[in-house]
């Protein structure tokens, strides 16, 4: 043990009647790990990892207090007592490792993200005003059913408790069923539970109350709250701080647990997970409001994704713990390597969204580009020894090459790296120059660090080919020879000028006036490169093939970029192919209508039309005489994403 370097992170935190052994928490996010609403063995292994990374708190997913708080069709539940027993496994296999657990009390009222089984439900709200985002319109919640769903916070509460867990926060932050109470735009109720401030409060406290008597003063009650829900009809922060004053009155709460955003609209989603285009900590100055009128321990999660991060928050008083869960989503052993001075070695969360939130969204178990070991925990939790230390070759510095080598290395093998380039990091080297996503570039650096720390031989600048191979006879060649950009088949007349994207950031000449991006990956490359060049003073049109641009990333990241390059000038044209250009006129064809779309007075076409593999590497050695493996996009072009999880896969079964 080196000697900790964040005494603030790294003190004890008193939370109502428990101790937290450190300010680190791992806050409530979906997992999509749950099944028929009860918690999996699945789930379990991957809260352990947290728990054994060091971990000071781990705050599980929402539990559904009441049949109709089912808000997507895995929604963990705690409306019946079948659950006790899953719910008590994980708080066993947590507390095993001096970690505590909360639940998190759940009715997200209107916000209702899917359907059960494909017909719609009936959602509930205080009154009948709809989500923008998800296009419910709910019906106002008669009497008798807030009774009922007040009913379900107690009994649920009391389920985590009879189940071992620590504590449970009501989840009343993102606009969900509490906070709709709360704000006057969205409750425009005339009974007790609207009207006025008093009558808007009613329900929340109704709820504390509830909760109180079903699990008495020992179990630790605590209250999620978005200190601004960053939205038009969103509540505000001095509407939050005046019903937190309130409550703080009441001696009713443990603790607060401060975020931003609301589910209800697109740009205010975007805090429920945001991007790397926020700042580091941009919610401390919030929990610090909120410190100022409660007496409990307030934390705090948004963006906090380094350990100084964290212990620059609590030393300054902004919050009393940190919730870093991507931190751990990414590297569930942060804590440890915090504690233990090994700073250098925490695998940093890059913002990028692809895997965790974006897979929760897509309904798959949540991951992590860098570390697809995390949602796999049972199959890639321990890294099994080689039976036998093998000589492994690794073709291709990308990132899927990489993290080949590091898994390949830890379980024993002898492992050389090659990259035909000057510099190790393929294709990641391109999307980090991309306005706004400089961060991305953290998945080189994080792995360079597991390359270095692994000692594994790194070749750079040269072009390993089949004769190359033959002469060193690895017993393993694993190639990652990445992808080149795609061009279609185009009608070119008057040779007008034509440029992929990958030229446009590396910095080719562009000339000046109207670009058009004819974009048909619709993800980050012609988002970014429009937004770009657009900044560089061109006018640009964004032509997608897609229902929109940035359709096939995830929504908060695709919200973010849209905004930015809508405010660089960009003009999107959407359900569009290149069809081909002349010196002036780029001819686009609608992908529905098939009629011509004609984009006039064009400098530049710029082709953002996907990747073509590179094979020629791997078609050479159909009868090499040792193992061969085709990883990430040689094999199939995709994303960060594929290569890395193919490196793990690969170099795990070597
Ligand atoms: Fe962080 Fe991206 Fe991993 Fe999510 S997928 S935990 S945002 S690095």
């Amino acid at each position: 043990m080196g000697t900790p370097s964040f005494p603030h992170l790294f003190s004890e935190l008193k939370v109502g009647s428990v101790t937290l052994k450190n300010r680190i928490l791992s806050s409530g996010h979906d997992t999509v790990m749950a099944e028929n609403g009860q918690v999996t063995d699945r789930l379990i292994a991957y809260h352990q990892a947290r728990a054994a990374g060091g971990a000071g708190l781990i705050v599980l997913q929402v539990s559904g207090v009441h049949e109709t708080a089912k808000y997507t069709y895995h929604v963990l539940m705690a409306d019946n007592d079948d659950g006790i027993p899953g719910y008590r496994a994980l708080s066993d296999a947590v507390h095993a490792h001096g970690c505590k657990v909360f639940g998190q009390l759940f009715h997200g009222g209107r916000e209702i993200m899917e359907s059960q089984d494909g017909s719609l439900p009936v959602s509930l709200a205080p009154s009948s005003v709809p989500s923008e985002r998800f296009h419910v319109m709910p019906r106002a919640m008669p009497l008798s059913l807030i009774d009922e769903v007040i009913a379900g916070y107690g009994s649920a509460a009391r389920r985590l408790k009879e189940a071992g867990l620590d504590g449970a926060e009501i989840v009343a932050s993102h606009g969900y069923l509490p906070a709709q109470f709360l704000n006057p735009r969205v409750n425009i109720r005339t009974d007790q539970y609207g009207g006025n401030d008093k009558n808007r409060l009613r329900f929340l406290r109704d709820v504390l109350t509830a909760v109180r008597q079903e699990v008495g003063d020992d179990f630790v009650i605590g209250l999620r709250i978005s200190a601004g829900e960053e939205s038009e009809d969103g509540l505000t922060i001095e509407e939050t701080l005046d019903a937190m004053r309130a409550l703080n009155a009441d001696n009713t709460l443990d603790y607060v647990s401060v975020v931003a955003g609301t589910s209800a609209t697109l740009a205010g989603s975007d805090h429920i997970v945001p991007p790397m285009n926020f700042p580091a900590a941009y919610t401390a100055p919030l929990s610090a409001r909120v410190k100022q009128v409660v007496d409990v321990p307030v934390m705090v999660a948004g963006r906090i994704n380094q350990p100084h991060e964290g212990e620059q928050v609590i030393a300054t008083g902004q919050a009393d713990a940190v919730a870093m869960t991507r931190a751990m989503i990414c590297d569930p052993l942060m804590p440890s390597k915090a504690a233990d001075g090994l700073v250098d070695e925490i695998r940093a969360c890059i913002g990028c969204n692809q895997a965790c939130i974006g897979h929760f969204h897509a309904g798959y178990p949540i991951s992590c580009i860098q570390h697809p070991e995390t949602g796999r925990e049972q199959l890639y939790g321990i890294r099994l020894p080689a039976k036998a230390p093998r000589n492994v070759m690794v073709v291709g510095g990308g990132v899927g090459g990489m993290k080949a080598a590091v898994v390949a290395a830890e379980r024993g093998h002898r492992v050389t790296l090659y990259e035909a380039s000057k510099r190790v990091g393929g294709q990641v080297l391109l999307a980090e120059q991309l306005p706004g996503r400089a961060e991305f570039g953290g998945a080189i650096t994080n792995l360079v660090s597991e390359v270095q720390r692994n000692d594994i031989k790194t070749v750079t600048g040269v072009k390993v080919d089949a004769q190359f191979i033959e002469e060193h006879s690895p017993d393993v060649v694993i190639v990652a020879t990445g992808a080149t950009p795609h061009r279609p088949q185009l009608e070119l007349i008057d040779e007008p000028t034509v440029l992929d994207a990958w030229d446009v950031i590396t910095g080719a000449d562009v000339p000046q006036g109207r670009i058009v991006v004819a974009d048909w990956r619709c993800d980050w490359i012609g988002l970014g490169v429009a937004q770009l060049l657009a900044e560089q003073g061109r006018k640009v049109t964004l032509a997608v093939d897609g229902y929109m641009a940035g359709q096939r990333i995830q929504q908060y990241v695709r919200d973010v970029m849209t905004a930015d390059a809508l405010r660089a000038g960009v003009e999107i044209v959407t359900l569009v192919r290149p069809y081909g250009a002349d010196a002036d006129t780029v001819y686009l064809q609608h992908v529905l209508t098939g009629e011509p779309v004609i984009v006039e007075d064009v400098a530049a076409l710029v082709l953002s039309q996907g990747h073509d593999p590179v094979t020629e590497l791997a078609d050479s050695l159909a009868d090499y005489h040792g193992e061969v493996h085709s990883i990430g996009d040689c094999l199939a072009p995709r994303t960060v994403e594929e290569a890395v999880l193919e490196g793990l896969k690969v170099a795990s079964e070597i």
